[in-house]
């Protein structure tokens, strides 16, 4: 880690969702501080999804133990959380591609938050809780910068703009860090801190995880934006920076309210030089702009994602965040963007995921 935060080692800590992207450089600084984690999966069987992380215990000073639990299943984690001073709650899908929004998003999201909260309440030992939520809680579309008149969004901004037919991701975010705030204020026992990362990137523990920050990826390497992209600002944030304001989230007693985690306000052309500079020309990184009446046309045969008020209220809109917090107060440096994807996309390289460039 990055920065200095005094860890007690004798505690018992629990993360939600152990077997996510995120989550994987989260359980390494626990496990490295030496700290007992429990790691709540969905399938503790499934090696796919475990093996890293019993590789990471084995060569770290802290202790990991396995336990079962769905977000959609209420009292699940109750077990798990028995002991712990801090639960992490990073689980929550992420995922573009869906059947039913409030099935596949919503309800594991928000109901999934109020119903690890609730084993909270029921478990005395925890004084603090992490919640993984987003800079999607904070704005719901690019647009959203202007009507505001900032310059840029801040931790005191919230999304009012998603819906369950328009970015139902970013309303499940919405929804399930509200509950969050709404039930801590209910009781003094322990209090909660959030993390809003923008897009997350950066080389994984588990080369393999599902997030859609590596399908994201991939499609750069793919050849399928060689004739453009649109026009789409997006801030990102390395996964490494991510892990470490978790931690000392966890772990500072002064850390409070919410946190945007995000380096840097940056754009899909950005992405398509940055790896063209260090890659070369053999992946068909998109070269150009593509102008914004077609993508408003063609996007929704494309991706059923990309409806029209989508493209009209971000393509070609800027986005910015003020990420002062997370620097004065957790401490976060942020490194540079062209660091983060080399090491994203080399990872993807040596994993198999993408190819290796001809020459
Ligand atoms: P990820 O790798 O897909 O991790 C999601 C985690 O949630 C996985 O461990 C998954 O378990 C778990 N999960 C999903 N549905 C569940 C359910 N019904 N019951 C129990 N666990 C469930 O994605 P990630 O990128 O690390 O995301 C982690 C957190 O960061 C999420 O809260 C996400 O919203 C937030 N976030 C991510 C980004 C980003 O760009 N990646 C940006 C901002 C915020 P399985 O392994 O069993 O599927």
């Amino acid at each position: 880690m990055s920065h200095d935060t005094t860890i007690d080692p004798n505690q018992t800590v629990l993360v939600t969702g152990a077997t996510g992207y995120v989550a994987g450089w989260l359980v390494k600084n626990l496990l490295d501080a030496g700290l007992t984690v429990h790691a709540a999966v969905r399938d503790p069987d499934n090696s796919d999804k475990v093996a890293h992380l019993l590789a990471l215990a084995d060569s770290a000073p802290g202790t990991l133990k396995l336990f079962k639990a769905d977000l959609l299943d209420a009292g699940s984690y109750s077990e798990a959380m028995a002991g712990c001073t801090v639960v992490f709650h990073t689980a929550s899908p992420f995922i573009l591609t869906f059947d039913d929004a409030q099935k596949d998003l919503i309800e594991p999201a928000r109901q999934g938050t109020l119903n690890v909260l609730d084993s909270v309440n029921k478990t005395d030992s925890v004084k603090r809780v992490v919640l993984t939520s987003s800079c999607a809680a904070i704005y719901g579309d690019n647009i959203d910068l202007q009507t505001s008149g900032k310059k840029a969004l801040d931790e005191t901004d919230w999304n009012t703009t998603s819906s369950l037919t328009h970015q139902p991701y970013s309303y499940s975010k919405t929804l399930a860090e509200k509950a969050a705030w709404e039930t801590v204020e209910q009781q003094s026992r322990w209090d909660l801190v959030t993390i809003n990362p923008s897009l997350v990137l950066g080389p994984g523990i588990n080369p393999r995880s599902t997030s859609a920050s590596l399908g994201m990826f991939k499609q750069f390497a793919s050849g399928k934006l060689k004739a453009g992209v649109p026009a789409f600002y997006i801030a990102a944030v390395d996964v490494r920076e991510v892990a470490d304001a978790h931690v000392t989230a966890a772990f500072k007693p002064e850390a409070r309210g919410r946190y945007i985690l995000s380096g840097h306000d940056t754009s899909f052309i950005e992405f398509a030089d940055i790896l063209r500079n260090q890659f070369g020309n053999d992946y068909g990184f998109p070269q150009r702009i593509l102008p914004k009446p077609l993508v408003w046309l063609v996007g929704p045969l494309a991706d059923k994602s990309m409806t029209r008020a989508m493209v009209s209220r971000n393509v070609g809109h800027p986005i910015r965040f003020d990420h002062t917090k997370s620097e004065q107060e957790l401490g976060i440096h942020y490194r540079p963007l062209k660091d983060s994807i080399a090491d994203f996309f080399n990872q993807l390289q040596d994993s198999g995921q993408i190819p290796k460039a001809k020459h």
